[in-house]
């Protein structure tokens, strides 16, 4: 029988296992079969890494803005030399397609290091106003010290560097608690950054929400918490953070529209509402999937043919085999939940197309976790597979027959992240654009995350972004001369 490699936390440049040596089974979502075991960490742990971060502070801090972005760079040329063994790791723990984690921990992710390397100057950057002859104000970007990270397991490489990174680049220290669905290839990059950076640095501790997510973001020591996932989860962690007024950046889920016009081009709409939105990248699970498509009723027929053909051509199977080009749903957990929301869409809206999930999907991988692109279709907004984010391939088409009715709709839901909007014309576009209620708004195209725009949600999305400036604290000096 194979050996099921066991990986270790990263608590100031050492590779340790849990305190209680406890650890935690990872299932490969295509197979069923535990592939790997990684530390189950709890306060103990959390208290560790936080010590060592908060004595690494100092040090790093004051290091000249050049040094850091030595530093940092040094992580890029990890990724290029790594990239691909990341990727392996991520599919076989979270089931997206090879092909999409290899762009998310290849020569992209080296490149996201490297922009980030150049940001320690702007994260150093203060203001100087003469306020009167003798006397200068100044203002200093100063980093807050100890930056604890939660991360979802849908990118887990990708998402540990958006926060570490931009933490690290202002000039803070930081521990990252992965998600425990899925973590092996943050630990591994643990492995990989030991001495890389200086101890105690970039600190990893995975295990449970509750054992050791909860513990981080109630600890003393740590003095920012940027989180991605739930909101439900994100709620739990503001009231901890309450405690100690521990300011938050929180990246959460949402129920997206994507809106479709009897003017916009159908083919690209319907390109843009299925593969490009919610069916194929990581089966839905993407917390801008526009998992509702509201479309002109005049086109309604026409749409519903086109996202229909699309379904039918989308190959759902093992996440490294490049012909598969749908994956299954991350873990026992999940896809009960997303199979639980197929029973609730089948009695409360009309099923389109799909519905099927396990075995009968993809019969030689009987004990994956498979879900089959899903379209529900209702005039009820209100219904729960229109408000709750199922976050998993399956969608809900609602008919409209008015601007005002669309707008309406789309922004008659708790979330905020992301909408759509499919039309060409202009008047039309930069009303939605004004009055659409998020904080990404994608027109004739979509998922359209670009390093040179701010990405955030409104509402139960979160607020804050993942930026450089998010990670510094302003103070102002007056000086009289
Ligand atoms: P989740 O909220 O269950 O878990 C996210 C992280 O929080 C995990 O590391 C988990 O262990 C940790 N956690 C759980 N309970 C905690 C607690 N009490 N205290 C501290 N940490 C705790 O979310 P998930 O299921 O892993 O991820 C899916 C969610 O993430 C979806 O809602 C999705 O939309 C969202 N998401 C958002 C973005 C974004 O950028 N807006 C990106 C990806 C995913």
């Amino acid at each position: 029988m194979q050996e099921i490699p066991e990986y270790r936390n990263l608590i100031g440049g050492e590779l340790r296992p849990a305190a209680s040596g406890a650890l935690l089974d990872s299932v490969n979502p295509a197979t069923g079969d535990v592939w790997a075991r990684v530390p189950a960490g709890s306060h103990e742990d959390v208290d560790a890494a936080v010590t060592v971060a908060a004595e690494a502070f100092g040090g790093w801090a004051a290091l000249p803005a050049s040094a850091r972005t030595h530093h940092l760079q040094r992580i890029g040329e990890v990724f290029l030399a790594h990239g691909e063994e990341l990727a392996y790791l991520e599919t076989l723990d979270n089931g997206r397609l090879i092909e999409e984690n290899r762009g998310r921990a290849g020569p992209g992710m080296a490149f996201f290091w490297n922009r980030v390397a150049q940001m320690t100057l702007e994260a150093a950057r203060g203001q100087s106003v003469v306020l009167d002859p003798s006397t200068i104000g100044l203002t200093r970007r100063e980093p807050y010290g100890v930056v604890g990270a939660i991360i979802p397991w849908n990118a887990p490489v990708a998402m540990c560097s958006a926060k570490a990174g931009l933490a690290l680049a202002a000039g803070n220290t930081v521990v990252v608690k992965p998600a425990e669905q899925a973590c092996v290839s943050v630990l591994r990059l643990g492995e990989l950054l030991a001495d890389v950076l200086p101890p105690g640095v970039l600190n990893i501790v995975s295990g449970l929400g509750g054992e050791a997510g909860d513990p981080l973001v109630r600890h003393h020591g740590v003095k920012k918490v940027s989180m991605t996932g739930s909101s439900a989860t994100a709620k739990s962690i503001q009231r901890a953070a309450s405690e100690t007024l521990t300011p938050a950046i929180f990246e959460l889920g949402g129920k997206s529209p994507n809106i479709v016009f009897a003017d916009a081009d159908l083919d690209a709409a319907a390109r843009g509402v299925t593969t490009e939105s919610i069916f194929t990248g990581n089966a839905g699970q993407v917390c801008v999937a526009g998992s509702r498509i509201l479309v002109e009723r005049s086109v309604l027929g026409e749409m519903l043919g086109r996202i229909e053909a699309i379904a039918s051509r989308i190959v759902l199977g093992d996440p490294m085999d490049p012909r598969s080009t749908m994956g299954p749903i991350v873990s026992q957990d999940q896809y009960e939940r997303v199979t639980a929301y197929l029973e609730i869409g089948k009695k409360e809206a009309e099923l389109v197309f799909g519905g099927r999930h396990g075995a009968l999907v993809v019969p030689e991988l009987p004990r994956g976790f498979w879900v089959e692109p899903t379209l529900f279709m209702t005039t009820d907004n209100s219904l729960r597979i229109c408000q709750e984010e199922i976050f998993g391939p399956v969608a809900v088409v609602i008919p409209f027959d008015t601007d005002d009715e669309a707008l309406e709709i789309a922004n008659d839901t708790s979330y905020g992240l992301a909408s759509g909007v499919w039309t060409r014309d202009l008047a039309r576009i930069h009303r939605f654009v004004a009055d659409l209620q998020a904080g990404n708004v994608w027109v004739n195209v979509y998922r359209q995350t670009r390093y040179e725009l701010p990405f955030g949600g409104w509402k139960e999305s979160g607020f804050g972004h993942d930026e450089v400036l998010e990670f510094t604290r302003e103070k102002s000096a007056v000086i009289a001369t």
